[in-house]
């Protein structure tokens, strides 16, 4: 033991026992358990140890009950912290993978709750008192929102993609343009996932345009289906060509394929009734003559996370015959939490207050602007020496691979470090790493020289408002 190697350290620094019988210690005891409180204790004498043997100078105060007991506090308190905590999303971008991407409706959150807590029907079907099928708690409400003969839920998007290949077109050719062979952010990878399905990917035309004959002339023994992806996070401007859901559908059924579409984020609504920026709509490419439809969940319909798979009764039911199914199934957390906002669209009149995506999308400018005003004067006081803020206006994103190039007018704090040249740079991240250090984590954007807060995802003023006060500019960067 390095103890009895230097007693004089033995004898500088108190014992385990010493430091349990400390009465704040024993506070900590009882909020945290005696065992953690030990683990704790142990760790941090046997740091202060290891600090004395590499000839560090303990202080004397170091050692005393007080200094002791705010280490292990400091300490008990990281212990217990969660690690997925909230955050104050005010990157601008309203659906962010990174941050957690919708926000779901109190309704949903009581719906899971409900099933957490207790059993539940998840498949078990009530009226006969007989085995059932989960699928059952969405599929009529997905049936008739989107105009689908049938449904099936999985854990995200990227699966339903998968099992779709995967169920039916394993060993056989899947036919796309090439400007539509994308990677999403989050490691998506069309080519990747064809290849984890098994199937090979037959790309036509080139990156900005491909024909209907581009396509017909790839039809063959091999293929297995026509595929459209939506384009999500990247544009293609200017000479292009794509060729219409449409006659894509005709083209497939002429020649006895069936036609899939991957459409991302998929809007359950027309975003532009809301003055938003039109998003394609599962029930549209649907009456386009699409087979079969996937989409996320927690993109712009605003649910949990899940990926939605909608089209025609016979390759619904394949699909989930597939052994895949099992294993990319979701659990009755989503579920619940999808059949309560899939019913938030059964009254379209309330959708934009009470879906939490569709509400900080359409949030007016004007209170944005004037939420920014109210809370400029408590984070010019938070960074005093340190910043000027100015209320700036900016734009937001929905973010998630809708709409890249849409863009929606908002206001956002600008915040520009006094230091001027030489560790401005440095002076900005030490500013960013303050916010991130708060209680809810602050999450801006650094971009032209500021850190900048979008307000548009802040609901919670005060709490933003309220916490300031903590804010310690002397963190390291
Ligand atoms: C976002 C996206 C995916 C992946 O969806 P997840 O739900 O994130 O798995 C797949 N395809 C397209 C076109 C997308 O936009």
């Amino acid at each position: 033991m390095v103890q009895a190697r230097n007693p004089h350290i033995a004898s500088v620094l108190p014992s385990v026992d010493r430091v349990l019988q400390m009465s704040a210690v024993q506070a900590l005891g009882a909020q945290y358990s005696h065992t953690a409180v030990v683990h704790a204790i142990r760790s941090l004498l046997s740091e202060m140890r290891q600090a004395m043997l590499e000839g560090a100078a303990l202080p004397a105060e170091a050692r005393q009950a007080l200094s002791l007991t705010r280490h292990l506090q400091a300490r008990l308190e990281a212990a217990f912290q969660p690690s997925l905590r909230r955050v104050f999303n005010l990157t601008g971008t309203v659906l962010h993978t990174n941050l957690g991407r919708a926000l779901l409706p109190a309704e949903a959150v009581e719906a899971v709750q409900a099933v957490m807590t207790q059993s539940c029907n998840l498949e078990y079907d009530l009226a006969p008192g007989a085995r059932g099928d989960r699928d059952t708690h969405v599929e009529g409400l997905l049936a008739e929102l989107t105009g689908a003969e049938d449904a099936t839920v999985v854990n995200n998007n990227a699966a339903a993609v998968l099992l779709v290949l995967a169920t039916l077109a394993t060993r056989k050719e899947v036919i796309v343009s090439r400007g539509e062979v994308i990677e999403i952010g989050g490691s998506f990878r069309m080519p990747e996932i064809m290849a984890r399905a098994g199937c090979r990917l037959r790309e036509v035309g080139t990156t900005n345009r491909t024909h209907l004959a581009d396509f017909e002339q790839a039809i063959g023994a091999r293929s297995a289906l026509l595929m459209k992806v939506h384009a999500s996070n990247y544009a293609i401007q200017g000479f292009t060509a794509t060729v219409p859901e449409k006659e894509l559908a005709a083209l497939a059924h002429a020649r006895g394929l069936p036609f899939v579409v991957d459409l991302g984020s998929g809007a359950l609504v027309d975003l532009s009734q809301y003055g938003l920026p039109k998003e394609p709509a599962p029930q549209d490419t649907l009456a386009h003559g699409a087979d079969l439809v996937t989409f996320s969940g927690d993109k712009l319909l605003g649910g949990p996370q899940a990926g939605i798979i909608v089209g025609r009764t016979e390759l619904v039911k394949t699909i989930k015959r597939n052994h895949l199914k099992r294993a990319l199934r979701v659990d009755k957390m989503t579920l619940a939490a999808l059949e309560a906002v899939l019913k938030l669209y059964r009254q379209p009149e309330k959708l934009a207050q009470r879906l939490p995506t569709l509400r900080l999308l359409t949030r007016p400018a004007a209170d944005i602007e004037a939420l920014c005003r109210r809370v400029e004067p408590a984070v010019l006081q938070a960074v005093r020496n340190a910043a000027q803020v100015s209320v700036v206006p900016c734009h937001s994103q929905i973010g998630s691979g809708a709409l890249p190039v849409e863009l929606l007018p908002s206001t956002a704090l600008a915040l520009t470090p006094l230091k001027r040249g030489r560790g401005e740079g440095t002076a900005l991240r030490q500013l960013a790493t303050a916010f991130r250090a708060l209680p809810v984590p602050v999450i801006g954007i650094i971009s032209d020289g500021a850190l900048k807060f979008d307000l548009r995802c802040l609901e919670n003023e005060r709490e933003f408002v309220a916490q300031l006060v903590q804010l310690q500019l002397d963190a390291k960067g």
